[in-house]
């Protein structure tokens, strides 16, 4: 008998429905399968079909939105509005990558009257995908269509913690008509994506998590000789300056710490603040957080519980170990009254955070802000750096020349200047330096990712 494990709320502590723990055996037949339909599937060949299947896809996602919100935000914990704007960007994933198909051009390469040289571009067959628990619906989208706009078959295994809406978003793939066995799911726990991984038909793989099981994964790839896109964690700085427009920074700088209470690789989950202002702009953003409304997803509120109970003792954890650095609490910094049920974390402000201390350094994923003052530019852009994530950071500044010149300087992925996270991101490329990974994602850098080039050339 198959073992199985619970989809559990994260508002209530309850299971709600029973999640099948996929062996290596079970894992082999889905990529076997997926190895299958990429070989016979002679129509998927053409980018036309991909285009026609993938738009499907986003209007039967787009049909089915309201209930896919509803089960994203039961087996996350995340607010329904939030929930509701994955949906959409779900949509808009599936939009692009379908206009994408056939746009992957090759070159041609002129090496005079004798020779004819071009190069074109080839699905790598089975990508293996494993995503984290807190877009799930997003995050398998985010892979999966790029992958198959590119000609690609996937795998994708969700996290044990968040599998509801893959399986879902795997099902409605069936019914817009993408080929049986093109799209697989794996679920389970690590070692199911071990399995995954190991398996000697997959070609590629994409790896969205931890920095800490990234390494793993890319151990298991290396050993494979298989490329890898690593997608890890973050601990992304809004770097804020003098001349900086407060009125629209502190709305942005809560924002980015409590989308999805505050469990994004991409939180602004440090705030490097010019002292002359800082205790300005300490002052309104603890005042913004005590605005916040906390509880369940279902009632929409500003802040839902965090995913599960390590998550919890996570950042409790890291609060306790900050308040022992010196660092000081302004706001939170515990659990919510009233809330005991669920996995619940308050809206938290520290200040007096230095490099040296791990809430400088390390990840918290839930809804905790360390700020940082500085002096001068130079100062703010060691600081930005100083750490060993690069995934993003905002920067600040009504001073063009300055915008321009840190955002050079800064080591990440991805800057925004003035507006954090603005422009929903689908279309531009997203991904990391140093332990945030490599490759990128999202854009057309995505579909790039999933080709290899093939250069042929012809003696007349
Ligand atoms: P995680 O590393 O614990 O798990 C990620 C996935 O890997 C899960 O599906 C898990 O089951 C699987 N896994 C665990 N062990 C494995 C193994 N040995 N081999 C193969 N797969 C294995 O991460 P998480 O806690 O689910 O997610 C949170 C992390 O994800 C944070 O660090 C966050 O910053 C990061 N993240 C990054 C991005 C990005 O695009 N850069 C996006 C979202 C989340």
């Amino acid at each position: 008998m198959a073992t199985t494990f619970p989809a559990v709320d994260p508002a209530t502590r309850e299971p709600f429905a029973e999640n099948v723990e996929m062996g290596p055996e079970q894992v082999g037949a889905v990529v076997v399968a997926a190895r299958d339909a990429f070989r016979s599937s002679h129509d998927w060949r053409f980018p036309v079909n991909r285009a026609a299947a993938l738009s499907r896809l986003a209007r039967l996602v787009e049909r089915d939105g309201e209930e896919l919100a509803q089960l994203e935000c039961r087996d996350t914990g995340k607010p329904l509005a939030q929930a509701r704007a994955d949906v959409a960007v779900t949509v808009r994933y599936l939009e692009f990558y379908a206009g994408a198909c056939d746009k992957l051009e090759g070159r041609s390469i002129p090496l005079g009257p004798d020779v004819v040289d071009y190069t074109l571009r080839e699905p790598w067959g089975v990508c293996g995908q494993i995503i984290p628990w807190n877009y799930p619906l997003q995050m398998i989208t985010r892979v999966a269509a790029p992958a198959l706009a590119g000609g690609n078959a996937v795998v994708v295994k969700p996290s044990e913690l968040a599998s509801q809406t893959p399986l879902r978003w795997a099902a409605l793939a069936i019914e817009a008509g993408i080929p049986e066995g093109l799209v697989g799911i794996v679920t389970g726990r690590g070692a199911t994506g071990a399995a995954l991984v190991a398996h000697p038909d997959v070609a590629h793989v994409t790896f969205v998590g931890s920095a800490a099981t990234g390494t793993t994964v890319a151990h298991a790839c290396a050993d494979r000789l298989v490329p890898v896109e690593l997608e890890l964690g973050g601990k992304s700085p809004n770097v804020v300056f003098a001349d900086a427009d407060l009125d629209r920074v502190v709305p942005a700088v809560v924002r980015a710490l409590i989308q999805n209470a505050g469990q994004s690789c991409s939180a602004g989950s440090r705030l490097l603040v010019d002292r002359t202002i800082h205790d300005e702009v300490v002052e309104r953003v603890g005042e913004a957080l005590d605005g916040l409304r906390i509880g369940p997803g279902s009632e929409d509120p500003d802040l839902g519980p965090v995913v599960a109970q390590q998550q919890l003792d996570r950042a409790l954890t890291m609060l306790a170990t900050a308040r022992g650095d010196g660092a000081t609490v302004m706001r939170g910094g515990g659990r919510p009254t009233g809330l005991e049920d669920g996995w619940y974390v308050e809206p938290t402000l520290v200040t007096g955070v230095t490099p040296a201390m791990e809430l400088f350094r390390e990840e918290v994923f839930g809804p905790v802000l360390a700020a940082t003052s500085f002096d001068d530019d130079e100062q703010a852009i060691e600081l930005a750096n100083d750490s060993p994530y690069g995934l993003v950071a905002g920067v600040w500044t009504r001073d063009l020349s300055r915008a321009l010149r840190v955002a050079g300087a800064l080591q990440v992925g991805q800057v925004f200047v003035n507006g954090y996270g603005v422009a929903g991101g689908v279309e531009i490329p997203f991904g990391g330096m140093k332990r945030s990974g490599y490759g990128r994602g999202k854009g057309m850098d995505a579909m790039l990712a999933y080709t290899q080039v093939k250069n042929v050339c012809v003696a007349l």
